[in-house]
């Protein structure tokens, strides 16, 4: 039983860590992966490269523009 309990603290004391180490990850991550969990889902812009929320962006012939601008630039 003892036995048992010490592995049961083992895996908690190890996801505890797991955990705290994402966090630490996440806070040293470039800026867009971090904007990523406030912002939903990001998709990246082929022309010019920035990542816009995919709410905003837009989309055409399978691709997301950040604006009307660099989607034009892609089509052309
Ligand atoms: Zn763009």
């Amino acid at each position: 039983m003892r036995f048992l309990i010490r592995v049961v603290g083992l895996l908690f004391a190890m996801y505890a860590a797991l955990s705290m180490i994402r966090r630490v990850l996440a806070a040293f991550s470039p800026a867009g992966h971090v904007a990523a969990t406030d912002a939903g889902h990001l998709v990246k812009d082929p022309v010019c490269e920035t990542y816009v929320p995919e709410r905003k962006a837009i989309q055409a012939s399978g691709q997301f523009f950040c604006s009307e601008e660099c989607r034009r630039k892609f089509c052309t």
